[in-house]
């Protein structure tokens, strides 16, 4: 049973095509190391890291290449043995090209790891400074680190922390995987995020597409009196974490607050696998684990990828593209990132690589907006897509901003429920963008 009241749900959303079956029988692959790894130095928000190797340095799997810079930010580690060739401006999968250090990998890796702690006697203070030398950030996309969400402000009482086992993105089976594969060490890396927050409840929501998920967790779940399962409506976006925390717990999150102002964190399976490595096998974060899947590759598979690598050469280990592919996608295909450049490297937090056929993806073209209210009935923050969308069109930033445009969380649901095809996501994100640089620019004025 839950502590709160809850619906299992939320307003607004969207069903769209799962197309899971393309990997979710697939256990995950260990892929080889690649040549090169590029580590870009901002792989997480907040602060770039700053490097501590030069090149010709010789570094091992594991070794720290660049330090935490300030508060929010993580360290970078090699996720190979090799020797580093150079630090460099390079081509990134968020779109933006970053300073990256590149490593010419070995053909074995030495490792080098933390002291594991151990699990039963280990503190909280511990826990939270393995976390944060460990350079874990959050999975589920946004790759916040994940220590600073374990060091709420003194005023923040924390009561709750949920799992996010949604992952309502289509396509996306990685943590669905890591469910059935490693469901102890889940429990166990909740029970770490508990223990370091001094939280007693804990609960992972799951949507109620993955039955076999939550079948296996039940079971390991049999003598933890303090963790539930919350079995959820499939739906868009049910993984974002307003949406979860209205689904679980009934609560609402007051635009523009998080959710550690209603005593809650969140934090991703993958993030949770995570912790218990690094805190009990001494890992620090340099492997991803993700989906390559879509009808545009020839062989889709999970991975666990070392960070750093090339997404050509995963591309390459899963078969090469087809011949009928149009689009390579970095993340979900609501929210990920499409991709010009292959020589950009998975990251941390990448979830997926999604190559993408035309009749996967929506070419139609653009018609007049038809006055339907479908993307305001369809909005899971009760926002007006199309209201927003014009009103970046037309550069009347100020309305937009008294509209709420920095609210949107850009799940691209608007845009999806649109019959007449307009990018409305696409819009918004750049009113967004150019909104919050206005703020930036009148508060440091
Ligand atoms: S992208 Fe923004 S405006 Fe569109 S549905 Fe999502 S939250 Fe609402
Ligand atoms: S869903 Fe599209 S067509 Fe309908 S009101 Fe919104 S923008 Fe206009």
């Amino acid at each position: 049973m839950s502590v709160y009241s809850k619906s299992n749900s939320f307003r607004g959303g969207i069903h769209p095509v799962e197309e899971k079956q393309l990997t979710e029988n697939l256990a995950f692959e260990i892929m080889p190391n690649p040549k090169n790894i590029l580590l870009p130095l901002s792989q997480h928000i907040g602060k770039p890291a700053i490097p501590i190797v030069k090149k010709g340095d010789s570094v091992k799997a594991g070794t720290l290449v660049a330090e935490q810079e300030g508060f929010i930010s993580s360290p970078i580690y090699s996720s190979v043995s090799g020797t580093v060739k150079k630090i460099s401006v390079e081509n990134n999968a968020s779109g933006f090209p970053k300073e990256a250090i590149i490593i010419e990998a070995a053909e074995s890796n030495e490792i080098e790891l933390f002291i594991p702690l151990d699990l039963d006697t280990v503190t909280s203070q511990e826990i939270r400074d393995r976390v944060k030398a460990a350079g874990i950030v959050g999975q589920g996309g946004a790759a916040f680190p994940t220590f600073v969400k374990l060091t709420p402000p003194k005023d923040k009482e924390i009561d709750f922390v949920i799992i996010n086992g949604c992952e309502c993105e289509p396509y996306l089976t990685r943590d669905y995987r890591l469910m059935l594969e490693r469901p102890k060490e889940l429990i166990e890396g909740l029970k770490l995020i508990m223990k370091s927050l001094g939280v007693a409840k804990g609960t992972i929501g799951i949507e109620d597409n993955k039955p076999e998920a939550a079948e296996i967790l039940k079971r390991n779940l049999k003598n933890e009196k303090n963790i539930s399962i919350e079995i959820l409506k499939t739906k868009y976006p049910q993984g974002a974490e307003k949406m979860l925390i209205k689904a679980v717990t009934g609560k609402e999150v007051p635009p523009g607050k998080l959710p550690l102002d209603v005593g809650i964190v969140i934090q991703n399976v993958g993030t949770a696998i995570a912790i218990f490595d690094a805190v009990v096998k001494g890992e620090p974060e340099i492997t991803a684990a993700l989906t390559v899947s879509g009808k545009g590759i020839n062989y889709p598979k999970n991975l666990i990828v070392r960070v750093g690598t090339p997404i050509s050469d995963v591309l390459d280990y899963c078969g090469g593209l087809k011949e009928n592919a149009v689009k390579v996608v970095v993340g979900g295909p609501m929210m990920g990132v499409a991709q010009y450049d292959f020589s950009a490297p998975v990251m941390k937090a990448t979830s997926g690589i999604l190559i993408l056929t035309e009749e996967e993806i929506n070419s139609h073209k653009e018609t007049p907006c038809l006055k339907c209210g479908k993307c305001i009935e369809a909005c899971p923050l009760n926002l007006m897509p199309t209201k927003l969308a014009r009103l970046s069109q037309l550069d009347k930033l100020d309305d937009a901003e008294q509209l709420g445009i920095t609210v949107c969380m850009e799940c691209g649901t608007c845009t999806f429920a649109c019959p007449a095809n307009i990018p409305l996501v696409q819009w918004i994100r750049l009113g967004k963008q150019r909104v919050l640089k206005n703020q930036k620019e009148r508060i440091s004025a």
